[in-house]
């Protein structure tokens, strides 16, 4: 990540929203992903302090924290600025040296919207900090520090997938990416379709919901399962034979949670041949059974965002939708005819406030730049 600074010695950096468009789940599984990122983004201003403190001021959450540089801790019950001190932690532990700043954040994503916007916000300051401390770091290397700071600093037991994709996805490229070995494909997505976001408007707070739950789960069926046979690492090493092999051991909820894992794995293989044969009508399909896995094997959907699932699947030019992110409220994604794009969002926009009485915000999926410096 190269350097931007202006003569008052000011960096600007920003950092996209990530768009999941299957695979949901599985990256903590050390499984299958197939995000892709959109031009909503965390922008930090960074101007150097001659202390050495961090003060950090959030226009989303109308708020200014200070901390010191030198021994920082995780906290008891993490609050947003932990995602700011985790990221500085984490560069100082990968051996960055730091010098005190200003931090002015804004964000156009949704927090806790299943757009990533935690991931967002750290990598937009781990390339503000660099880049304001005259310093490099391999894209990678910042994705997995990102990581670890959410893991130790926010208390979210999250994969590498958001932070990865956020820090080296191409523009208007969905991103394969195997969260076990970190190998990329990069997949073209079909110009015949686009994708659409809709804000259910339920939000969620990952670290006090069913996230950390479901790791938790998986972590227990791995344990149970490797009983049996010490191969299996992680859910990724399941198929659904041995898995009907162990369903009288796991018992019927770990074994919903391992079939969610087990089947989507499959479903992101089959979404790239699909997009690689711009089978969209398929593609539809896979995105649809996905939410149903995610709602029903998962268990991490909600009642708002099913009837907004289902208002979406009835509206004009739509192939297939579901919930994106961690679940439990947040965003829907919906798999679109590119010509049908503007009426299928003005229809969801109606119909859904028919139900909530408030308009939700939709926003059609666009080209983003990774997380970088920027003018
Ligand atoms: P998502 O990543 O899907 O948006 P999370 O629950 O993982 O949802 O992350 C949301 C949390 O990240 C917020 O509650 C807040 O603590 C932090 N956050 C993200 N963006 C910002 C921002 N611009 N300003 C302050 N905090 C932010
Ligand atoms: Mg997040």
């Amino acid at each position: 990540m190269s350097d931007s600074t202006d003569l008052a010695g000011q960096t600007r950096s920003r950092a996209p929203a990530r768009v999941n468009i299957i695979g949901e789940h599985t990256d903590y599984n050390d499984g299958l992903v197939l995000p892709t990122t959109t031009a909503l983004y965390t922008t930090v201003v960074a101007a150097p302090r001659s202390d050495r403190t961090i003060h950090a001021n959030s226009r989303n959450v109308q708020d200014t924290q200070c901390f010191a540089l030198d021994n920082i801790v995780p906290a008891r019950n993490p609050d947003w600025i932990d995602y700011v001190k985790g990221v500085a932690a984490e560069l100082q532990a990968a051996g960055i040296e730091l010098h005190g700043a200003n931090l002015e954040i804004s964000s156009d994503i949704p927090l806790g919207g299943g757009l990533s916007s935690s991931a967002s916000l750290e990598l937009a300051i781990a390339t503000a900090l660099l880049s304001l401390n005259s310093a490099t770091l391999p894209d990678t290397e910042v994705a997995k520090l990102c990581r670890r700071a959410e893991n130790r600093y926010a208390g979210v037991n999250c994969g590498i997938m958001d932070q990865y994709v956020i820090a080296c996805c191409d523009s208007n490229m969905a991103m394969l990416l195997d969260c076990r070995d970190l190998a990329v494909d990069q997949v073209a997505i079909p110009d015949s379709v686009r994708l659409l976001i809709t804000d259910s408007g339920v939000k969620h707070r990952l670290a006090d919901s069913g996230y950390n739950t479901r790791s938790d789960e998986c972590a227990q069926a791995v344990k149970l399962l490797a009983e049996n046979d010490p191969q299996i690492a992680a859910l990724r090493d399941l198929n659904m034979e041995t898995l009907e092999a162990q369903k009288e051991q796991l018992g019927d909820l770990l074994f919903r949670r391992c079939r969610h894992v087990v089947t989507e794995n499959q479903r992101v293989r089959d979404a790239v041949a699909s997009m690689q044969s711009a089978d969209i009508g398929n593609l539809g399909k896979l995105i649809s059974a996905s939410h149903a896995s995610l709602r029903d094997d998962f268990e991490v959907s909600c009642d708002e965002v099913d009837q907004l699932v289902t208002i979406a699947d009835a509206s004009t030019g739509v192939l297939g939708s579901r919930m994106v992110g961690a679940g439990f409220g947040g965003c829907v994604l919906s798999l679109v005819e590119s010509d049908k794009i503007d009426q299928a969002a003005q229809q969801i926009r109606q119909r859904y406030k028919d139900v909530c009485s408030s308009e939700p915000w939709t926003h059609i999926v666009m080209p983003a730049d990774p997380a970088g410096p920027y003018d």
